[in-house]
């Protein structure tokens, strides 16, 4: 076990139990990090919690207990309980893909794990829980019972199942575990499809960053007149295609656009589009703070141009999973686009991702998705 004392006065983060300790406050370090387990020491010798080691310089640990509360097997297990026991609660019928671990949300910092059908995908990050993966991995064995297990390694390709088929809301899909994004589907934007789902009916759909395809789905079961998917990969395309095809839609390959979103929203505009709904979800553009103010002119410019694309009357689906932008920020940023697009747009929404998606009140920075539906006036 590795021994971390804080520097004198650098106690009170801990005290107040965010997971995190950052470099920054250690001044001693004992021990090794052979078991991947940090216990955590004010200066006085005190023992203010246990968890994993980092691995950045940056992060030093990231804590699961606090206090002199022990860490061990017992402790991976009895969170892991706790996070099958509110997935029980709040997912809902006809589903059986979802997020069963959300890190710091589940007060497991360092593992996800995500239920596609029969099979699961827990990730453990990189450091001291990738040491302790084989105690992790039984522990989720113990707990989930999953009917096939894929265990990754942060930063570590691995071998594993290529795709698995999962239901959500009584929709079909396919995850691409090998080479797909998260653990290979959107998760985290369920409830947020749900919702276009009941607002797309009768309306023509942009569905812009689609990835798989699943809002486009969604807004067709919905009685979408069309859904059209845009995204760089063609990979991702052809999993959107097959999305389709598995819920009785139509593939027509002019609905699937393989293009660099900035460019192909100025095409759109040129030429005068509209469209009922336009769903603008694109990967995080800032990762750290020092990127914030080069994302927020991305946000802003793909936001104007899409809601130049809204037809009156119809809505903007607009995301960012940036956790370095705040919901303040995001609003002001499309503020400022509605004022350069010239349109009148309503907030008739604010969300985020799903119950199964927990923050922990301890750690707000692990909240990260927000999502605005704005309406277009007539
Ligand atoms: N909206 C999706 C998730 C988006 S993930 C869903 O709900 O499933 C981001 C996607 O954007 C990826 O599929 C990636 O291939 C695509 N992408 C990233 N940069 C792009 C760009 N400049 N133009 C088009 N697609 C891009």
């Amino acid at each position: 076990m590795l021994v971390l004392t804080l520097s004198p006065g650098r106690d009170h983060s801990v005290l107040r139990r965010h997971p995190w300790v950052f470099s920054g406050a250690v001044r001693g370090r004992e021990g090794d990090e052979n078991d991947g387990i940090a216990e955590i020491r004010s200066q006085a010798g005190e023992t203010l919690g246990y968890g994993f080691t980092g691995s950045g310089r940056t992060i030093v640990a990231k804590l699961w207990t606090f206090g002199a509360e022990p860490f061990d097997g017992g402790t991976i297990r009895g969170r892991f309980e706790a996070a099958r026991d509110l997935r029980r609660d709040v997912i809902p019928p006809r589903t059986t893909g979802y997020r069963l671990l959300h890190a710091e949300g589940d007060h497991a910092p360092g593992v996800i794990a995500d239920r596609y059908g029969e099979t699961h995908v827990l990730q453990v990050g990189a450091g001291g829980a990738a040491r302790a993966v084989g105690m992790i991995a039984a522990a989720y064995r113990d707990v989930f019972a999953p009917p096939a297990l894929v265990v990754r390694t942060e930063g570590e390709p691995g071998e594993e199942a290529a795709e698995a088929a999962f239901e959500e809301h009584g929709l079909r899909f396919v995850a691409d575990l090998a080479s797909g994004q998260k653990t290979g589907f959107f998760l985290d934007q369920r409830e947020n499809r749900r919702r276009v789902r009941g607002l797309s009916g009768g309306k023509s759909v942009l569905n812009l960053f689609s990835y798989s395809g699943g809002f486009s789905v969604a807004a067709l079961a919905g009685g979408a007149s069309r859904a059209v998917d845009v995204d760089s990969s063609e990979a991702a395309l052809a999993l959107a295609a097959r999305n389709r095809g598995e819920n009785g839609f139509a593939a027509d390959p002019a609905d699937f656009v393989r293009a660099d979103v900035f460019e192909d929203l100025r095409v759109r505009v040129a030429a005068g589009e509209r469209w009922g709904v336009v769903i603008l979800d694109p990967p995080a553009f800032a990762k750290k703070k020092g990127d914030v103010d080069r994302a927020a002119r991305g946000y802003k410019d793909v936001a104007r141009l899409a809601m130049t694309l809204v037809a009156p009357g119809g809505f903007l689906l607009t995301c960012s999973c940036s956790g370095v932008v705040s919901a303040e920020l995001f609003q002001q940023i499309l503020f400022a686009a509605a004022l350069d697009a010239k349109r009148t747009f309503s907030i008739v929404e604010k969300a985020g991702a799903g119950p199964d998606h927990p923050v922990s009140i301890y750690c707000p920075e692990s909240e990260y998705l927000k999502a605005f539906y704005l309406r277009a006036a007539e």
